[in-house]
Parts: C-alpha cells; structure tokens; sequence
C-alpha cells in the first residue's frame, strides 16, 4: 500500500483565500478590518521568525497586525500592563503571547490575562476546558491541533468511532487535540513519556497523532495496516547535502510509514502550514464576534 499522501501546503491556502474573503466581506459590510497584536518577548530568533511569519500572513489576507516587542528582562507588570491595554483596544480584536516566554515570567499567569474573547491562541484555561465537552462550541481551538483536525476533515477522513491514538500530551498541542478528537466521537488514547509499551498501543491507531518532538520515532512497525498518521513533528537533523547543514523531518519515518497507511501527512507541508492559517481563522472569528448584534 502507498499511502495518500495529505497536502498541507494546500489545505492551508485555500483556508487562507476563505479568509481572505470573509475579511472583504466585514469590511465591505460592518467597516471592520480584523486585527491582531502580537507580542514577542526576548530576542529568541526561531520565536522572531514565527512572529515575523504571522504577521506576513495577516498582511496577505488583509488582517492588520500590532507588533510589540519587549526586551527580555521585562517585568511581569510591564508585560501584564500591555495585555490589559491591548485588551481595551477595539481595533485589537486577536492578542498573541509568542511562546516560550523568558523564565521569569509565569506563563500561566501571562497567558490567564488575555481575555478569553481575544484569545486567538486557544491557550486561556476557558478556552482550553470547553474543548472536550460534547456541544460546547469552544470560542478559540489552539491552531496547531485545529489544524490537525481541519486536515481530517478536508479529506473527509472519518473521526466518530474511530480509535485516535495522540502522542503527547503538551498543552499546546497533544492534549487540546485529544479532547477535541474526543468530542468529535473518537475514541481516544493520550500517550506520554511515561506510557509503557507504546507500540502495542498505536498499533491499535485508526488515527495516529505524533506530537512528541523526537525525529522520526514512528517506525513501520508501529503503525496499523491502512491506519491514518498526522505528523505534528518538526525536528531538525544534520544534513551536509543542505545548503543550510540540516534539514526537517518529522516524529515519524515518513518513507517508511507511507507504505503501510492509508494517509499521511509529509514534513514539511503537512501540519505545519496549517498552524497560522488556523490563526488567522480565529482572529477572522474574533472580529465577526465583534460586530454588534
Ligand atoms: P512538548 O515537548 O511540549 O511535549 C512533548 C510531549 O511528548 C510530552 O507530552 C512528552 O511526554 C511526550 N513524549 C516525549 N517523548 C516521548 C516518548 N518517547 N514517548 C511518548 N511520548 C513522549 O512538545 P510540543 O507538544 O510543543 O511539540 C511536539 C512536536 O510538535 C515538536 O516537534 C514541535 O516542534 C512540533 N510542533 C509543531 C507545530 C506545527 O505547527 N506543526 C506547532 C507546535 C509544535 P511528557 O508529558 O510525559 O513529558
């Protein structure tokens, strides 16, 4: 078997041109262009770039975005401050904590004072908590797992009834996917660092989630026949051909696996394009949410 291979690259641009022309619909109707503020802290240059790249993608849909950069020794009530400002602000309708942040700043705490209603992230606790639960329509799903599931659903891949098995178990990605699997009717496994004999359980996947960070740890034998495998996975490895001395590759050996499933997403352009598309989707439902009813 030679699996589908799953065109992120794809699937994300045609989110983008739906987008694209749902913002020149509210301005056209409403004169409401969306916005979104982003905020970076520290000097990290792979969190400048991701930033950097937002705030591209916003420009080429028509959303206008509000760069903030902060140094990295920031106190906790100078960047506390911002966000309360930035949540007053009517043409600020998304606000985004770049991650990580530097340690001395709590991260809960920061990312528990982005009102929930401009929590294009999905990362406040009350956006998080209705993720699971059955007839909840959660405000904001986090992009990276939004992403994942837009990607079933465009290929009309199956989730009620189906066993989804997810590796990982990060707030960001591995658990907020689990629930929202869940409350899509999936049966679902959630595995972890701690998780004994791992193999016996994917192996049971009809969806195979990779959300762990370890460069292609999915091998052949892990995988059911015709299963379906999302590779969350970006990981760097040494690459002399490369002019850049590396390349990306996955959590999962994706020349291997694509033999035995029956779809998969590739690295690059599976789930990674998809993360941003889902941001300017959120950031697009936040300023619809603002029109007056
Ligand atoms: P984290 O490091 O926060 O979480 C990794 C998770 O994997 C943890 O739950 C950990 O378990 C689990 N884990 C680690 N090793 C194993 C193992 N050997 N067996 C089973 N589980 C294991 O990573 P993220 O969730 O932030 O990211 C995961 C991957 O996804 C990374 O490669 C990251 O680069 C990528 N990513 C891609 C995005 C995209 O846009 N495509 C966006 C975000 C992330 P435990 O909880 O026990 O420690």
């Amino acid at each position: 078997m030679s699996a589908t291979v799953i065109d992120g690259a794809a699937i994300a641009a045609a989110i983008r041109r739906e987008v694209k022309a749902a913002v020149d619909a509210l301005q056209r109707e409403h004169g409401i262009t969306p916005g979104l503020a982003t905020v970076l802290v520290g000097n990290d240059p792979a969190s400048a770039t991701y930033v950097r790249n937002k705030r591209k993608a916003c420009a080429e849909v028509g959303i206008a975005s509000f760069g903030y950069e902060l140094p990295t020794d920031t106190p906790p009530q100078k960047l506390l401050a911002l966000l309360d400002e930035l949540a007053c602000r009517s043409e600020v309708h998304g606000i985004l904590v770049q991650l990580p942040l530097p340690s001395h700043l709590d991260e809960g705490q920061v990312l528990g004072r982005v009102p929930p209603e401009k929590d294009v992230d999905g990362f406040h606790p009350s956006n998080l908590g209705v993720l699971g639960i059955r007839g909840r329509e959660p405000r904001f799903a986090p992009c990276t797992p939004a992403g994942c599931i837009a990607l079933l659903e465009r290929s009309a891949i199956p989730i009620a009834g189906r066993h989804a098995v997810v590796l990982g178990r990060s707030k960001i990605v591995g658990l907020p996917l689990a629930l929202m699997l869940l409350a899509r009717d999936a049966t679902v496994t959630i595995c972890h660092s701690r998780t004994t004999d791992l193999a016996s359980l994917t192996r049971q996947a009809d969806i195979l989630v990779a959300a762990i960070g370890k460069a292609r740890f999915v091998t052949r034998d892990m995988v059911r026949p015709g299963a379906v495998v999302i590779d969350v996975g970006i990981n760097r490895i040494e690459d002399a051909r490369d002019p850049r001395g590396y390349r990306l590759v996955g959590d999962v050996d994706f020349e291997e696996v694509r033999t035995v499933a029956s779809a998969i997403t590739p690295v690059p352009g599976g789930v990674g394009p998809m993360t941003i598309a889902m941001l300017l989707w959120n950031t697009l439902r936040a300023a619809e949410c603002s029109v007056p009813k």
